[in-house]
């Protein structure tokens, strides 16, 4: 619990510093009324309910590909936002939660676009 809370300030601190012209969004997943998602093969992103059960279904392909996603602020713009596993916690199995090109540590909160879709 410790750990987390530390964590939590590390990010608190990392969006402090953020340059504000994207749309931060700086509160917790915890205490917002949305989480991100993203599909694994289109890799577009949604806006969901903060308790919906993933996978969800793509309305246009019909295919529950929908998924968690973590972003890493280092990665192009297009590519922030990352498909992570939905059976494992960055606590307690951190290498899944790593960038794959920048071998870093990605966070479920960052910049994401003004009108992103919300998925049921
Ligand atoms: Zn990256």
């Amino acid at each position: 619990m410790r750990r987390f809370i530390f964590i939590c300030g590390l990010m608190f601190s990392a969006l402090m510093m953020t340059d504000h012209k994207v749309i931060g969004d700086e509160k917790s997943p915890k205490d917002r009324d949305f989480q991100i998602v993203i599909d694994s093969v289109t890799r577009y992103i949604f806006k969901a309910r903060p308790d919906a059960k993933l996978p969800l279904r793509n309305p246009k392909t019909g295919k529950e590909t929908i998924t968690r996603a973590f972003c890493c602020e280092k990665c192009a713009v297009c590519d922030r936002w990352k498909p992570v596993p939905i059976d494992a916690e960055p606590q307690e199995a951190p290498e899944k939660f790593h960038c794959p090109i920048h071998k870093e540590m990605m966070k479920p909160t960052g910049p994401i676009p003004n009108d992103l879709r919300f998925i049921d």
